[in-house]
């Protein structure tokens, strides 16, 4: 009798406790997964889909409600710039049309991934968080890290103070800004740095910390408007080096770049023949940016070789290329592009 008594309580306590799990699931963020490719994905077998990575990270569900689609399967270095504008018209279709979307990642390849997540940076126009993750291991060698990482995603996604910090790179258990991360070795799992500015946070096992915010206009705050722009200025990059010659810098105006970007040595020099280059250039009315190849350190504008140099500021010369693509997609005004420079 007693027992017959117990036997209803303990069931209307499960159903309670039932529902309320159900009830916190279905508070958690949704994250969606968009899948481009990259070692990450690269298995012997085949490459891995956006669902088998999903697959991967079973308690990516104790954070979020995770979904996937796939934009291509590729190396990030085979993206091609219409593929970059159609991804970022992706992710901003997918934040203006699903206002219960928490967060997005995406996947790619990480050998020009820091150039594709400044791209997002500066295209994505919603304060919420979107992570470009990706891994050093493909999935059929042992010590995979692609399904710790892209857990590690999904979490800072997931992650309320990730909110406005721009587009996030996460790897190695760090959290990078798209602005200042670059690949700083071919092949070791701590590739990705910050160099002078450091990290941004961390995802440790217990929580998602961040230490610091991103000063720099960026995603919510850009002014670029990709939705009608149907193709990206050509922009080049141009190093110096020993005696460099002018003549390819020649070529590449001839060639129809609108934009040029030099890697200087230390903090502006140029050698060899290049000043000729560019001063044809800027007679072409072509922009130039002056970047540094070392690594970091920002260079100002300045006059030389009979016109205006745009100063790249510590921008990678490769940043600086996605900045003056942009740029120069919304405006030629020098001064304008200037203040780009300041202000992103
Ligand atoms: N080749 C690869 C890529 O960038 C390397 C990687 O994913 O790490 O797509």
């Amino acid at each position: 009798m007693r027992h017959a008594r117990l036997v209803p309580a303990v069931a209307s306590l499960l159903i309670v406790l039932a529902s309320a799990e159900m009830a916190a699931a279905q508070d958690l963020p949704r994250v969606r997964l968009v899948a481009t490719g990259g070692t990450i994905s690269n298995h012997a077998g085949g490459r891995l889909t956006a669902d088998d990575l999903l697959g991967l990270i079973p308690d990516a569900r104790r954070v979020a409600r995770p979904e996937a689609e796939q934009f291509s399967n590729v190396s990030s270095s085979e993206l091609t710039l219409a593929q970059w504008l159609a991804l970022s018209r992706r992710l901003n279709e997918l934040f203006a049309t699903q206002h219960d979307l928490g967060g997005i990642v995406v996947t790619s390849g990480t050998d020009t991934l820091e150039e594709l997540a400044y791209f997002l940076h500066l295209t994505v126009r919603d304060a919420r968080p979107v992570v470009v993750v990706g891994s050093m291991r493909n999935p059929s060698s042992v010590g995979y890290e692609g399904a710790a990482n892209l857990l590690e995603a999904f979490r800072v996604a997931a992650s309320p103070d990730a909110r406005g910090q721009g587009v996030l790179v996460v790897l190695n258990d760090e959290i990078n800004s798209a602005r200042e991360v670059t690949k700083t070795d071919a092949l070791r799992l701590q590739t990705f740095q910050s160099r002078t500015a450091g990290v941004l946070g961390v995802v440790d096992p217990d929580r998602v910390v961040f230490y610091r915010g991103v000063v720099k206009r960026h995603t919510a705050r850009s002014e670029f408007d990709v939705s009608q722009m149907a193709a990206l200025p050509r922009v080049d990059v141009l190093l110096v080096y020993q005696d460099a010659p002018g003549d390819l810098i020649k070529a590449a105006v001839d060639l129809g770049a609108r934009g040029l970007v030099v890697a200087t040595a230390g903090a502006g020099a140029t050698s060899g023949t290049q000043s000729d280059g560019l001063a044809y250039a800027l007679r072409k009315g072509v922009t130039v940016v002056a970047t540094t190849r070392t690594g970091s350190g920002r260079i100002p504008g300045t006059r030389r070789f009979g016109g205006a140099l745009i100063g790249g500021e510590d921008l990678a010369p490769v940043k600086a290329r996605v900045l003056l693509m942009l740029a120069l997609a919304t405006t030629k005004n020098p001064a304008d592009i200037q203040r780009m420079f300041l202000e992103y």
